[in-house]
């Protein structure tokens, strides 16, 4: 049988989905996607014009346009936790503990998690996501107290929903004022077709889609606290992942939210704005916290973990910089790392 180029240009997506590269969360970003194989910006095109994003169920799906991170959902995790507002076209969203929500993308390989925390007198999200849903809409519903924002860093998919809320915390650093400007290329980079699992919402118009600006109401520091009405949350500096990484700790109920500095998943430590002298001092500040914790909440993939996780992060990013780990190429200039159950993506050593 002869084989047509669009069916060779599919077997090419298939065989690069199911290759060990593709492992953001579990699948490798677009932008080595792209050098890897030259068929896909061809292909994307085409795809996002002519045929929307399958639903979140696969096996109903023809099999060839399904990226393998998408397969995997939904993860088992989930089944255990509180699901509300389950109408929602783009977001999940769980009940973790009282008085905070889990706001979950699952239709975009981030897997971005973003958390609505709830006081007496006014609530805290934590993140915005990536800005293809409304989320907005959805802390509305959740909440009638006023929402404040605060971003566990300035990378594009978790301050997508900033510029819908009129009081935005923000780290004073250079790297968060520039990217308060908003942009358009990680945007973009984040809708092509292996990103993508379901549908879009209604009224989304790619063409057009881009991190929109956002205004800072205050500049902050760390240890600034937050009082929500009988919930006070105070601010870590936990500089690596970027220069303005926050965790932000909830001490009277021992909860951590840890952003990108923490979460289940090969953790990115490979862009340029990345420290990785300085990630390690954090989440060894972070590790310290531990004996005084019940959960750690991270911003991709699940909202639970537990605390013993953060003494073991310490160890296996420490032995990894001293070169012990298994290491397999992850796309142009990156190699993840793992051991002992984490995952690093590093940027791969530079040949001389
Ligand atoms: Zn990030």
């Amino acid at each position: 049988m002869k084989t047509s180029p669009l069916l060779l240009t599919l077997s090419l997506m298939a065989a690069y989905y199911s290759s060990p590269q593709c492992l953001r969360v579990l699948c490798a970003p677009h932008s080595a996607l792209s050098v890897l194989n030259p068929f896909l910006p061809i292909v994307s095109a085409s795809l996002v014009v002519a045929q929307p994003a399958a639903p979140l169920q696969p096996e109903l799906q023809v099999g060839m346009q399904i990226p393998e991170w998408c397969r995997a959902l939904p993860r088992p995790e989930y089944k255990s936790l509180q699901r509300v507002l389950p109408d929602d076209p783009w977001f999940e969203v769980y009940k973790v503990v009282p008085g905070v929500f889990a706001i979950y993308e699952p239709h975009q390989a981030e897997e971005v998690i973003s958390y609505l925390i709830v006081g007496n007198k006014q609530a805290l999200l934590f993140d915005t996501g990536i800005g293809i849903g409304d989320i907005r809409k959805v802390t509305s519903k959740l909440t009638s107290r006023p929402v404040v924002v605060l971003n566990s860093h300035t990378h594009n998919d978790h301050v997508g929903g900033n510029w819908e809320f009129t009081f935005v915390y923000g780290m004073d650093t250079e790297f968060t004022r520039t990217n308060a400007k908003g942009s358009r290329e990680d945007a973009q980079a984040e809708i092509a077709p292996d990103q993508l699992c379901g549908d879009l919402p209604k009224g989304f118009n790619p063409k057009t889609y881009a991190t929109k600006p956002w205004k800072i109401s205050r500049a902050i520091l760390d240890g600034f606290k937050i009082n929500l009405g009988g919930r006070t949350l105070e601010v870590v500096s936990t500089p690596g992942h970027t220069p303005d990484a926050i965790a932000l700790l909830d001490r009277g109920n021992g909860l951590l939210f840890t952003g990108d500095t923490y979460y289940p998943g090969p953790i990115w430590l490979f862009r340029p704005e990345t420290d990785l002298d300085a990630y390690v001092d954090s989440v060894k500040r972070l590790a310290a916290l531990s004996p005084e914790l019940k959960l750690v909440l991270g911003a991709h993939n699940i909202p639970v973990a537990q605390p013993d996780v953060l003494p073991k992060l310490v160890e296996a990013i420490q032995a990894v910089r001293s070169g012990q780990g298994a290491v397999k190429p992850a796309g142009e200039g990156k190699a993840t790392h793992s051991l002992n159950g984490f995952t690093f993506l590093l940027a791969a050593p530079r040949k001389e």
